[in-house]
């Protein structure tokens, strides 16, 4: 047989078929080890075929790997092909994404044990001598099969005297590394409610593909994805569960654990590269049918799939930040069309793309209004903080805020606030000649964190020594402006010396259990007050919380970016979300220097259709997204020249795509991106607004084309991040 294989390397050169002699019994989609060169590569069997053009004798033989089953299915082949396609990048690139990163290098392996067991109906004659070998059949007899390694310590040298005779059978059987030892939850299945049986109901009698669940927070949504997965399983079907980031969600993980068993497989970068080898080939061999994780858990291994959850699809997380920067919905939908199975998206603030498809008829849309058992949505309230300044509060509390702080505090709650800003303060400015300190390696300005007692950039994360004087001027008036979390627990502490503050942001969650070991305090009620960025806005279900503060609800709305305003809609909802899911009414306290704004009425009414219509009508308007589509090019590289030259050739091939079909075009120009430098990396770009996508193939063709080895050329669509 030949084996047209693709070689495991993402350079340019080599996404090229190379032909291999293989034994009969090789599968498409197997892991292979090709020679290359005077090496040795890993690599992928694409297609098999009885004649090469080539002289066999020129052929050389491939090396199996020690896999189970072929690493990839047919689907994922095609839908490696696909994206390759697509985003105009090699095959090699792409297979990664359907492989846990352990399995390329090589480091980690499958665990194996050997078992030895008599074989049946013989009479076993041994000499009287041979006492470690009659004693092992003796045990055998009793025992049964019996682990290799216990045997040969207590029997030594005669497993292999009694399989040279032929008296014993050997058998290899896998081992699988378990995440799970820890938590083991109650099992709690409880009865729908109406509202979320006839969602369940509409998710399974549409004739959609996608779905889309808008419900309010805390109305159930998770209950509903656990009853679709559970009859899936019913039915030998297998599913993909993703949330935005599953670190952050151990609420969840106990609960698809003590739901599901060892039929939940969860990919997440807390386990250890062996346990998650092991989940992922659980997946693969179909031990376990339910995946769940990150963005990167749609690639799972699973056949036969019964549905596809997107949970908090809203989540920019779900849009790749590195080649091929994917959307995984649309990764999603093909998997689903693949399989002939549901696609459910759900949140309780939908992307404005995802809401016009609804309302376009292209989803099936199921409303949840309510919150389980009636309860009420926390009441917001406005805390006009230009009054506050007005009657001498310089503070970051406002007067509302610290009342319903104490009171909460009285009555042994617990309370949330959320600023997205961490550190002590955002910058160090010299007050006497406006020096601003800035990292070295990029174009931005320094926080300070005070713990630390240094200077940090949060782009590249470089410290610096704390300054002292400026070192332009001299001059010793130096003023932190922009406060971050670490500022608002030193100032709450001050206001509250008995409360207890835990804080949650990147800073504070270093390491694999972070996350989970503050979640876990605070859900425990070991303290008072948590502070936090925007991680804790995500899904937590803490009942003793019955205020959240939002300290800044101004912060996004200023950016240039078009989704500001559903960004800051979407986080004042979540951050709200937190509080009063229990028998307690909650109350949110939200802190805004301009309370007129549109965005922010609209969220504290939990107007998620007024806010939609506003926004829709916005940017019908002004041409942008879902009307047109952004693309931004970046180049960047380490050196300037370089980094010109390559954005030069990029730019004129783009330029006569632009000169040729005009009108395809509502914006064209190429520009320093926002940031100039990051990581010592220079930084520009190619900002296009397209009217419609018949150009867009032709775009990736260009970039493709202009690539380099010093210089990245990327391609974002409709980017999240615009920096
Ligand atoms: P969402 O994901 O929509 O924000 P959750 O799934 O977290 O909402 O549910 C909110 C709360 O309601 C949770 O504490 C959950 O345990 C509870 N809950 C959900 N469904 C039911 C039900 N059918 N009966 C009783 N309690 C429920
Ligand atoms: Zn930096």
């Amino acid at each position: 047989m030949i084996a047209e294989v693709i070689v495991d390397i993402a350079s340019s050169e080599t996404d090229r078929i190379f032909e291999y002699l293989c034994d009969d019994d090789t599968v498409v989609g197997s892991r292979v080890r090709a020679p290359f060169g005077n090496t040795v590569l890993p690599g992928f069997v694409m297609k098999l075929k009885e004649k090469s053009e080539y002289p066999v004798h020129k052929l050389k033989k491939l090396y199996k790997t020690s896999d189970e089953l072929a690493a990839l299915t047919p689907e994922c082949l095609r839908l490696a092909n696909k994206m390759a396609d697509r985003y105009k990048v090699p095959k090699a690139l792409t297979l990664r994404l359907f492989l846990p990163s352990e399995m390329r290098t090589g480091k980690v392996r499958q665990l194996t044990k050997n078992y030895a067991e008599l074989v049946g109906d013989i009479d076993i004659e041994l000499p009287k001598t041979a006492k470690n070998q009659r004693g092992m059949v003796e045990f055998l007899k009793e025992n049964g099969k019996t682990d290799c390694a216990y045997l040969n310590k207590a029997f030594p040298g005669a497993v292999n005297a009694l399989l040279k005779k032929g008296f014993i059978l050997v058998t290899k059987e896998q081992l699988r590394r378990d995440p799970y030892k820890l938590v083991e939850g109650e099992k709690l299945e409880r009865t729908l409610t109406i509202d979320q049986a006839r969602a369940v109901q509409s998710i399974e009698n549409d004739s959609r593909i996608a779905q889309l669940l808008h419900g309010v927070t805390g109305s159930g949504k998770t209950e509903i994805y656990l009853t679709l997965i559970g009859r899936c399983l019913r039915e030998g079907k297998s599913s993909i569960f993703l949330v935005p980031e599953i670190s952050l969600t151990p609420q969840m993980l106990s609960q698809l654990r003590s739901r599901f068993g060892k039929n939940a497989a969860i990919l997440h970068s807390g386990l250890s590269a062996g346990e998650r080898f092991d989940e992922w080939w659980r997946l693969r061999t179909g031990e376990a049918k339910i995946a769940i994780g990150a963005r990167s858990a749609i690639f799972a291994p699973l056949e036969n799939l019964g549905v596809i959850i997107i949970d908090e699809e809203h989540d920019s997380s779900y849009f790749s930040e590195s080649s091929p920067r994917y959307s995984t919905y649309d990764v999603a939908l093909f998997r689903a069309k693949y399989n002939g199975c549901k696609l459910v998206l759900g949140s309780a603030t939908p992307a404005v793309e995802t809401y016009k498809k609804a309302q376009d008829g292209e989803l099936n849309l199921i409303r949840l209004t309510k919150r389980i058992n009636q309860r009420p949505l926390p009441e917001i309230t406005i805390a006009d903080m230009r009054r506050e300044v007005r009657r001498g509060n310089n503070s970051t509390f406002s007067t509302a805020l610290k009342e319903e702080l104490e009171c909460c505090l009285e009555n042994g709650n617990q309370a949330i606030l959320f600023l997205n800003r961490r550190g002590y303060s955002q910058s160090v400015i010299c007050k006497e000649c406006g020096y601003v300190a800035k990292c070295e390696a990029c174009d931005v300005s320094l926080t300070y964190h005070k713990e630390e007692k240094c200077l940090k950039c949060h782009y590249c994360g470089a410290k610096y020594k704390m300054l002292t004087a400026c070192p332009e001027c001299g001059g010793y008036k130096l003023s932190y402006a922009g406060t971050g979390t670490q500022r608002i627990v030193d100032e709450l502490q001050k206001l509250y010396p008995n409360a207890r503050i835990l804080r949650m942001d990147n800073d504070t969650t270093r390491g694999k259990e972070g996350h989970y070991k503050i979640l876990k305090a605070f859900g425990e009620k070991r303290a008072d007050i948590l502070v936090g960025t925007q991680m804790i806005a995500k899904g937590h279900d803490f009942p003793s919380v019955t205020l959240v503060g939002i300290l800044d609800a101004d912060m996004g709305l200023h950016f240039s970016d078009y989704r500001s305003g559903e960004r800051t809609f979407q986080l004042i909802t979540q951050v709200a979300g937190r509080s009063g899911r229990a028998e307690e009414k909650g109350k949110v306290v939200l802190q805004t220097f301009s309370p007129e704004n549109d965005v922010l009425r609209f969220a504290i009414a939990y107007d998620y259709e007024g806010f939609y219509k506003n926004e829709i009508s916005r940017r019908a308007a002004t041409a942008f997204p879902p009307f047109s589509k952004i693309v931004r090019v970046l180049v960047s590289g380490l050196d300037e020249q370089k980094t010109l030259e390559a954005l030069k050739t990029v730019y004129f091939g783009l330029k006569d795509l632009y000169t040729d079909q005009t009108e395809k075009f509502l914006f064209f120009d190429k520009m320093h991106a926002p940031i100039k430098r990051i990581e010592n990396k220079y930084r520009y770009q190619v900002l296009m607004r397209l009217a419609e996508n018949s150009v867009l193939p032709t775009i990736y063709e260009i970039c493709a084309s202009a690539r380099t080895r010093d210089v990245l050329i990327s391609v974002e669509e409709n980017p999240v991040n615009l920096s």
